[in-house]
């Protein structure tokens, strides 16, 4: 049976990969670029470099799907399996290319690297009989397609990213555009709709029938540190469907998931609360005790901020909350430093301090020591004053100290938000 066209595996090669050191990033690279064509990765399979665990997963991969572009194994070492084994499987015997060996030893002399070219080179130049050579100018290895009577295949790319990205852009995509002729009109296209301040379950309830999916397009809930993206996804759609069926979709999920949401795409909470701020003509300063200059962090990571924001104090120790944020001593000592009081007067403190007309304050218990059966780990008070006023917010963060700093600042930055907008 043909290949569907549509649909296809990957395989990722490399010892490196299965034991962790490196993180497979050929596989995300691929079904991103080749999703965007319309192009679904159905499978993956990583497998180290020897030659029969090459052969077998390939071999499965072929029988299944019948479309398979594997990375990595190509270059000149010994552990550089992957052409022998798939040759193998498809019975064929390998030849000595001259034409590949004269790229190789030009490549080599244009480069003016001293010498002759290693002999150990000499195995890139072994090419599987009837294969055609996927032309590599970003580096040594060229590629391969292999192809039996059935159209089924197998493309055999280089494992070094920057040379597996530059091969899928020069020879695959344009080979599987013209495979797939007037399919190649349809696209996978996602869209992320970000959202913050509200936990994965209480979203899910909320969103009610929309949460299987809109208008045919099925729905992922993806949590992290930030919040829980939602994620669209319209497969097998002509592109222009595809974008109008995402508005729709976009359009209804913002409407019953209501002021959570904050942005799209990858849009960054702190970029949009500048923007908030921006558009008020408002200047920002923070005080942070358990994020330690994270908040800060996020807000002068945007290009641009410093029209918006001021600075800030990181009051860890008490001695400075009194100090150069005027936290009264004796609310420090009646209700502790993780209190509404205090994390009420660091931001006061910070906006009089500054003459920033929004003061955005942190503070809480990020552990793994610290906490207390009354306060434990991950108890976080945030607080925002502007000209209409305070506001403040208990938060209960799981997760452990470095998450807990990340949602802490996401949280405050979000109470900013939700104080900025109508
Ligand atoms: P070369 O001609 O350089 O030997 P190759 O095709 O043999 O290329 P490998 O030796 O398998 O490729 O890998 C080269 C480099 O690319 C290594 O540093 C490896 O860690 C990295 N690499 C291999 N596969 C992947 C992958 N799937 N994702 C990210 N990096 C990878
Ligand atoms: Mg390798």
């Amino acid at each position: 049976m043909p290949p569907v066209l549509d649909a296809l595996e990957v395989v990722t090669i490399g010892d490196e990969l299965l034991l962790g050191f490196t993180i497979d990033t050929n596989a995300a690279h691929l079904a991103r670029e080749l999703g965007a064509d319309g192009v679904r990765i159905v499978r993956r399979a990583t497998c180290g470099d020897d030659a029969a665990a090459i052969a077998e997963a390939v071999r499965d991969a072929v029988e299944r799907t019948g479309a398979v572009i594997t990375t990595g194994g190509l270059g000149p070492t010994s552990d550089d399996n992957t052409k022998a084994a798939i040759a193998a499987l498809f019975g064929r015997a390998m030849y000595f290319d001259e034409t590949v060996w004269q790229g190789i030893v030009h490549l080599w002399k244009s480069r003016g690297w001293p010498g002759e070219v290693p002999e150990s080179n000499k195995l890139q130049a072994w090419i599987p009989e009837g294969a055609t050579i996927l032309h590599n100018r970003h580096g040594s290895a060229p590629g391969i397609w292999l192809e039996d009577d059935q159209g089924r295949w197998v493309a055999m790319l280089p494992g070094v990213p920057r040379e597996m990205r530059g091969m899928l852009a020069d020879t695959i995509r344009p080979r599987l555009a013209e495979k797939r002729g007037a399919r190649a009109a349809t696209v996978i296209r996602s869209r992320t709709i970000r959202t913050t301040g509200i936990g994965e379950s209480a979203l899910h309830d909320k969103l009610g029938d929309a949460r299987r999916g809109l208008f045919g397009l099925p729905l992922a809930f993806l949590p992290g540190w930030e919040g829980t993206d939602l994620r669209l996804t319209a497969r097998g759609l002509p592109a222009s469907e595809a974008d109008a069926t995402l508005d729709r979709a976009e359009a209804e999920l913002r409407a019953r998931a209501g002021d959570v949401v904050y942005g799209t795409g990858d849009d960054d909470l702190a970029a949009v609360v500048l923007d908030l701020l921006r558009a008020r003509g408002w200047r920002a300063a923070v005080a942070e005790s358990c994020t330690g200059g994270m908040l800060g962090m996020r807000l002068t990571a945007i290009a641009g901020s410093s029209d918006v924001m001021l600075g800030g104090v990181i009051a860890y120790h008490n001695q400075v909350k009194v100090r150069d944020l005027g936290v009264s001593e004796a609310d420090l000592a009646a209700h502790g430093a993780v209190s509404e009081a205090v994390v009420r007067q660091m931001a006061a403190g910070v906006r009089a301090r500054t003459g920033a007309e929004v003061g955005l304050a942190v503070t809480g218990i990020a552990g793994p020591g610290g906490g207390t059966p009354d306060k434990p780990v991950g108890t976080v008070w945030l607080a925002v004053e502007t000209p209409d006023g305070a506001r403040t917010s208990l938060a209960k963060l799981i997760g452990d100290r470095d998450e807990v700093r990340r949602r802490a600042t996401q949280g405050v930055l979000n109470l900013l938000r939700k104080a900025l907008t109508p």
